[in-house]
């Protein structure tokens, strides 16, 4: 099965892990993975905050919004295409993820696609082409009507603010990250990322217990309930409130899913060596990547639906429909708003999925049931 798979920077970092480790891990489901879109992200929120913010805090039923979008430092609340509600960004923080402040990639580094809305003019997404197989499917789908494509240098306000979010999130979550260190709560993935010794990484997961990946991972707020360790270990581990936990009498023995936790270390130049390995790419402070595009999906009516640009949804139907792929994972919600993980394998389904959610949706062990079909 040939797989695409959305996902926002820490759950594309825990897809490569997962690829890296296959071995020896003993699972290699994360390989059906052939196509990746990642999604720019500066923070998310848990479901239950994001309630508590919208229908504690402003008294707004989460089923009366149709949309939601952050512009100009504001969460905007939209119904029936008008802006009902204002939220300024100040006062989301204390609702963010904990886990999210101290995350340092903006842009979704290793994903084949990285989309987000900054950078381009309204109703366009920017799509940062990373790899050869990215820029294969952007031209395709453009050749095939599926987008509109103009080069990032046509539009505004262009990189520069791609450039700033980037370097705001980095340095900020760096100064949260080393002031955890001081307080005694290491940032493993931190003080990995330059790690050019899987066995080394192999040999510190051995033995690891559940205690393990609660006081390093889970307890330390480091946690961003990707449920990669789930997925991997799913007679030990469940996801309760979006939190791994162990299942009653399973024995805690969670070796494979520590090393699966992008939080326990995470070897992004491994990582990276991997995905470029051969590709013509540049870098520099958005990662590795071939070009930047403004891109807008062409299929009119169902733009209203999509979050920006529509590009994503654009992009995977084109890849569906030449059969570069059989499916895709990716995030719907119920009518309050609550997150999905979903296997859409038909146009319709892609469609449906189109939007944004900003609250997480753990997609690691729908993956796995997916791709052990
Ligand atoms: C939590 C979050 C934070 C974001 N922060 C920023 C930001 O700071 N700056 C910025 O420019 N862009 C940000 N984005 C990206 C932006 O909101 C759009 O997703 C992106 O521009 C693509 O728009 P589109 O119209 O091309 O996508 P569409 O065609 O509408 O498709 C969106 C795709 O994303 C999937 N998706 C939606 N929500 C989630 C989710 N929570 N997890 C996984 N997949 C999901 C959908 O299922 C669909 O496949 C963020 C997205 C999310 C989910």
């Amino acid at each position: 099965m040939k797989l695409a798979y959305v996902g926002l920077p820490c759950q594309l970092q825990a897809l490569r892990k997962l690829q890296l480790f296959s071995r020896e891990i003993g699972q290699d489901w994360a390989g059906n993975v052939s196509l990746t879109v990642g999604l720019f992200c500066r923070e998310n929120w848990a479901y239950s905050c994001l309630r508590a913010l919208v229908e504690d805090d402003y008294g707004i039923k989460l089923s009366e919004v149709e949309k939601f979008d952050i512009k100009k430092g504001k969460m905007l609340l939209y119904r029936s295409g008008e802006v009902i509600q204002e939220i300024p960004l100040p006062e989301t923080k204390p609702y963010v993820r904990v886990g999210c402040e101290v995350c340092l990639d903006f842009s979704a580094e290793l994903a084949d696609l990285s989309v987000g809305a900054v950078g381009s003019p309204p109703k366009y997404s920017t799509v940062i082409v990373r790899t050869k197989r990215g820029m294969e499917l952007l031209r395709k789908a453009e050749r095939q009507g599926y987008v509109e494509v103009k080069h990032i240098s046509e539009v505004k306000p262009g990189t520069k603010l791609v450039l700033k979010l980037t370097k705001e999130k980095r340095d900020e979550n760096l100064a949260e990250a080393e002031r955890r260190e001081r307080a005694g709560y290491a940032a493993r993935h931190i003080s990995t990322m330059g790690e050019q010794e899987p066995a080394k990484l192999v040999a510190e997961a051995k033995n690891r217990s559940f205690a393990d990946l609660e006081a390093h991972v889970i307890d330390a707020g480091m946690c961003v309930s990707c449920g990669a360790c789930v997925a991997v270990a799913s007679e030990q581990l469940e996801m309760v409130d979006e939190r791994p936990r162990l299942k009653e009498g399973a024995d805690g023995r969670v070796e494979k899913a520590y090393l699966a936790c992008p939080r326990t270390s995470m070897p992004v130049m491994l990582m990276a060596e991997r995905l470029f390995r051969g590709e013509d790419v540049k870098s520099d402070s958005l990662g590795k990547y071939i070009d930047i595009f403004a891109v807008r999906a062409t299929e009119k009516a169902a733009l209203k639906r999509y979050q920006d640009g529509g590009a994503v949804t654009a992009l995977l139907l084109c890849a569906l429909n030449a059969g570069d792929v059989d499916g895709a994972i990716v995030a719907k919600r119920d009518q309050n708003w609550r997150p999905i993980a979903a296997f859409a394998e038909s146009e319709e389904e892609l469609r449906e999925s189109g939007g944004t959610l900003y609250c997480y949706v753990t997609n690691l062990p729908l993956l796995r049931e997916v791709a052990s079909r």
